[in-house]
């Protein structure tokens, strides 16, 4: 099975809703983690949209073990967020060093190809995910509340992934949704 490389997701979708929970349980998929900021919260937001509450919901029916993984300094909202959700967090180093995401697996009890990393930043959540041999998915980022430096670096990391994922996209790693 193809593997994601450095910053090249495995999946790359427009949202949480899109993702095949089946097929990720016939590939062996056990856990995911999930990034915060613009993953399950728009922006630095504290509200949990309805539909990310509901795909949150179908994922814990399905029997998949679920964990926030985050470094945000702002413990009591993570902690407001994890409540609301009812998934434990995990705080760690920051991504894409190794050790939190270790962590988050050892926290859920699963192996790295047991699990999925799933957030909507390139150089963090995908390097991350993909260095530790987890499944990477990228996801839009939620709408509202983002800062100007995050769009920045956002536009960049898309160029980026535009120019690696045209190369990928030719030897087969990728997969995309549409
Ligand atoms: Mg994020």
């Amino acid at each position: 099975m193809a593997r994601g490389k450095g910053i090249i997701p495995h999946w790359h979708l427009s949202s949480l809703k899109e993702i095949d929970l089946d097929m990720l349980k016939s590939l062996g998929v056990k856990g995911m983690v999930l990034d915060l900021d613009n993953t399950i919260v728009p922006g630095t937001k504290s509200e949990v949209p309805p539909d990310v509450k509901a795909w949150i919901e179908e994922a814990k029916e399905k029997g998949f073990k679920l964990c926030i993984f985050s470094n945000t300094l702002r413990i009591r909202r993570l902690g407001k967020i994890s409540r609301e959700t009812g998934i434990d967090y995990v705080r760690g180093s920051f991504k894409p060093r190794k050790g939190g995401l270790r962590k988050a697996l050892d926290f859920m009890g699963v192996e790295p190809e047991e699990s999925v990393m799933i957030g909507d930043r390139l150089l963090t959540d995908i390097w991350g995910g993909n260095r530790m041999g987890m499944w990477t998915i990228l996801v839009e980022p939620l709408r509202g509340g983002e800062g100007t430096a995050t769009k920045i670096f956002r536009h960049l990391e898309r160029f980026l992934l535009r120019l690696l994922a045209g190369r990928e996209l030719k030897r087969g790693f990728l997969r995309q949704n549409k």
